[in-house]
C-alpha cells in the first residue's frame, strides 16, 4: 500500500480502538485508493481522507423502556452522522444485540460511498441499538421505539438526517418511530424517515428494492461474461427482507434458488424456494426457517447450525450479515463451480473471502454497490414525499433498474480508468470516494 495511505490508515485505526468492523471497512477502502491520490494531490493537501474517517457527529443515548412484566429495561441507542457532503445523512437503523459503536461506524462509513454511488443527493449515516426485537411482543417493540425516538427526534429531520430500516427494523418499527416523531414535533414530516407504509407516505418497491437491486447488479455483471441468471443455480443467505426479494427477482430471471438460511440453520429445496411460503413464515408469522421445511415436506432438508455456504452454487448472494462468508467457504465455493457473488448484506464476505474470489477471477459485486438499491429507493421515497406524490410500481422499479445499471457501469468504468478492469471493489471505492471528496473540497474546511 501507498505509504501516505498507510500512515493515515494507522492514525485512523489507533484513534478508534477496538472497533474491528470499522477498521475492516476503512482498510478495505484504503486498499483501493492509491491511484486516486496520485491523480488528485489536492485530496492529500486538504486531508480529505482523515476528515472522511471522522464522523461529523456521533450520538449515543440511553433508551429506557418498560417490558410486559412491568420491569424497566435499558438499551443503548446510536446515531452516527458520518458525512453530509452530498445531502442529508441517510442510512438505516439496526436493532440487534451485536450493535455497538464499531458496527454503527462501519455501516455508516460504507453508507457514505454507497449513497454517493447511487447518484442521489444523500449523505451517509447509520444508527441503531443493542435492543433485540426477537421474542418481544408488539407492545414492547412499540414502547422501545417510542423511547428511542424520544431522544432521536432532536437530531433528525428531512433536511438533516433521514433514518430507515436495517436488520431488526422493518415496516412495523418505522411506523412506531414515525408516530412518535409526529407526536413530539406536531409535524407530519413524511421525509424524515423512509421505509414507511405504502398508505402513509411510503414508496412502492421500497420493501423489494435491496434484494431486487442486488440481483439487477449481478445480472449486469453476468452480462459482461456473456451469461445471465437464466438456468443458474443460486444460493442466498438470510431469509429476511433482502434475501426474500433477491430470491424472488432471481427466480423471475429464470434462476433456480435452492437454499436460504436464518441464524439457526438453512434449508435446501432443490425444487426452488417457495417465496410466498417463506414470506408467510418469516414476515407474517415472524417464525423460524425450520418451519419452512416442516411445511414443504420431505423434499426439503433443514440443516440446524452449519453454513448455507456448504451448498454448491453458481451464483452466491450473501444477504444475511457482516463476515458471514469466510475464506474457507469461499475456497470451497470457487472449487465447486462458483461464477459470481453479489453482496445483498453489508460486508458479508470477510477480506480473506474477497481475496479468494478475486484471485479466482470470480465476478464480485461488493455490498456498497450491489446492495445500494435499498437506499436509492429510499431517496426516491424522499423525492415522492417532497413533491407530495406517489409513483406507480412500474415507474419506481424502472428508476431502480436505471440506478442499478448506472452503478454497475460507473464501477466498471472507474475500475478500468484506474487500471483494474473488472474489479468492482476498486471501481466502487474510487467512484464513491471521488464524488464525496470533490464535494468536500468545494465546500471548504468542514
Ligand atoms: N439499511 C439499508 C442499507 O444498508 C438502507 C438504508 C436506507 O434506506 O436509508 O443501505
Amino acid at each position: 500500500m501507498d505509504t501516505r495511505l498507510e500512515a493515515i490508515r494507522e492514525q485512523v485505526l489507533a484513534r478508534n480502538p477496538g472497533e474491528k468492523e470499522f477498521h475492516q471497512a476503512v482498510v478495505e477502502v484504503f486498499e483501493s485508493l492509491g491511484p486516486v491520490l496520485d491523480k488528485h494531490p489536492e485530496f492529500v493537501d486538504a486531508a480529505v481522507l482523515q476528515r472522511l474517517c471522522e464522523p461529523e457527529r456521533q450520538i449515543i443515548f440511553r433508551v429506557p423502556w418498560v417490558d410486559d412484566a412491568g420491569r424497566v429495561q435499558i438499551n443503548r441507542g446510536f446515531r452516527v452522522e458520518f458525512n453530509s457532503a452530498l445531502g442529508p445523512y441517510k442510512g438505516g437503523l439496526r436493532f440487534h444485540p451485536s450493535v455497538y459503536l464499531g458496527i454503527v461506524k462501519f455501516l455508516g462509513f460504507e453508507q457514505i460511498f454507497k449513497n454517493a454511488l447511487t447518484g442521489m443527493p444523500i449523505g451517509g449515516g447509520k444508527g441503531g441499538s443493542d435492543f433485540d426485537p426477537r421474542g418481544k411482543s408488539d407492545g414492547e417493540v412499540m414502547r422501545f421505539c417510542q423511547s428511542f425516538m424520544t431522544e432521536l427526534y432532536r437530531h433528525i429531520g428531512e433536511y438533516t438526517d433521514v433514518p430507515a430500516g436495517d436488520i431488526g427494523v422493518g415496516g412495523r418499527e418505522i411506523g412506531y418511530l414515525f408516530g412518535q416523531y409526529k407526536r413530539i414535533t406536531n409535524r407530519y414530516e413524511s421525509g424524515v424517515l423512509t421505509g414507511k407504509g405504502i398508505g402513509w407516505g411510503g414508496s412502492l418497491v421500497r420493501p423489494e428494492a435491496t434484494g431486487f437491486g442486488t440481483v439487477l447488479f449481478a445480472q449486469e455483471m453476468l452480462k459482461t461474461r456473456g451469461t445471465s441468471f437464466d438456468g443458474q443455480r443460486v444460493v442466498v443467505s438470510g431469509s429476511g427482507n433482502v434475501a426474500t426479494f433477491a430470491i424472488a427477482k432471481a427466480q423471475q430471471f429464470g434462476a433456480k434458488v435452492v437454499a436460504c438460511s436464518d441464524s439457526s440453520g438453512y434449508v435446501v429445496d432443490e425444487n426452488g424456494i417457495d417465496v410466498p411460503l417463506l414470506r408467510q413464515i418469516k414476515e407474517k408469522e415472524r417464525g423460524r426457517l425450520k418451519e419452512y421445511a416442516v411445511r414443504r415436506g420431505a423434499s426439503v432438508s433443514y440443516i440446524e447450525g452449519g453454513s448455507v455456504w456448504d451448498v454448491d452454487t453458481a451464483v452466491a448472494l450473501p444477504c444475511a450479515t457482516q463476515n458471514e462468508l469466510n475464506t474457507e467457504a469461499a475456497t470451497r465455493l470457487v472449487k465447486n463451480g462458483l461464477v459470481a457473488v453479489a453482496e445483498g448484506a453489508n460486508m458479508p464476505s470477510t477480506s480473506g473471502a474477497v481475496a479468494v474470489f478475486q484471485e479466482a477471477g470470480i465476478l464480485f459485486g461488493p455490498g456498497k454497490a450491489a446492495n445500494a438499491g435499498g437506499v436509492a429507493t429510499s431517496a426516491l421515497e424522499m423525492q415522492q414525499n417532497a413533491s407530495r406524490d406517489a409513483w406507480s410500481f412500474e415507474h419506481t422499479e424502472q428508476r431502480l433498474t436505471q440506478i442499478m445499471v448506472g452503478i454497475h457501469d460507473r464501477c466498471a468504468e472507474t475500475a478500468e480508468t484506474y487500471g483494474s478492469p473488472g474489479n468492482y471493489v476498486v471501481g466502487a471505492n474510487i467512484a464513491g470516494f471521488v464524488k464525496v471528496a470533490d464535494a468536500m473540497l468545494a465546500q471548504g474546511l468542514i
